[in-house]
């Protein structure tokens, strides 16, 4: 039974204002790496996770190979090119891996910080009942905007989560979902989204107000300043 984590790093970074061919987010440096090697020491020092793959774009997998994080791994390493959606990405990288594998995390890159604790309950949650996200809870009031610009609804958030990475699941379930989805031609923004498509149940583990994604230059000063409290990515989480 091997658990593999799959990082999807093959966005173009476009809502962090990148000229296109500039750096991707997940390339941008945090405290003095990039941001992608945040999330790779993570995995690497989680023993429930055997293996890895990086999606990536091609012209970027000499950078990354290059990186400590990498350099001083000590599982396989399997490597993926990125899709023209997320969803494409995730697929590919699930194809990339080996067939023994079992249980997939998939990651955004882009998130630094993902916290240990959570992801391991998560591969638990999983590997009995299919598939679980790592999410927390929305504490801001959530409105509705009509076409008009002024509120249409205020929605009830008592129910509401706000969906993270990983997401992780059996990897069968994961390729029926996504092979579901191309069919179908569902577009997804996470993985979660696919199984519900395909009608699976998927459980909610509560993951970490640090772990945030990177999408605007804002959120670069957030993850610089979480960053700067310790080199260690997993620090943060201590602090929870
Ligand atoms: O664009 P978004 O914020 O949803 O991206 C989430 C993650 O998915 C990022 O780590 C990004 O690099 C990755 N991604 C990808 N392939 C795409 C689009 C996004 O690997 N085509």
């Amino acid at each position: 039974m091997t658990s593999a984590a799959v990082l999807v790093a093959a966005g173009s970074g476009r809502r962090m204002g990148s000229p296109s061919g500039a750096r991707p987010k997940q390339m941008l440096p945090l405290a003095g790496k990039p941001l992608i090697a945040y999330s790779i020491d993570v995995f690497s020092a989680m023993e429930e996770i055997q293996a890895l793959c990086i999606v990536t774009q091609p012209e970027w997998r000499k950078e990354i190979e290059a990186l400590d994080a990498i350099r001083t791994l000590r599982k396989p390493l399997y490597w993926a090119t990125g899709g023209d959606r997320r969803q494409d990405s995730a697929r590919n990288g699930l194809r990339a891996l080996p067939a023994d594998t079992s249980l997939v995390a998939i990651h955004d890159a882009a998130r630094p910080f993902p916290p240990p604790q959570a992801i391991a309950k998560a591969l638990q949650y999983a590997r009995k009942h299919g598939g679980a996200i790592l999410a927390m809870p929305v504490t801001d009031t959530i409105k509705k905007m009509g076409n008009d610009g002024v509120i249409a609804d205020t929605v009830d958030r008592s129910s509401l989560w706000a969906a993270q990475t990983p997401q992780v699941f059996q990897r069968d379930l994961l390729m029926r979902a996504y092979a579901y989805a191309d069919e179908k031609g569902i577009d997804v923004t996470d993985d979660a989204s696919a199984c519900e498509a395909l009608g699976h149940s998927i459980g909610i583990i509560p993951g970490s107000r640090f772990n945030l994604k990177v999408t605007t230059p804002e959120d670069l000063i957030l993850a610089e300043a979480i960053a700067q409290t310790s080199q260690d990515a997993a620090a943060p989480h201590r602090l929870s």
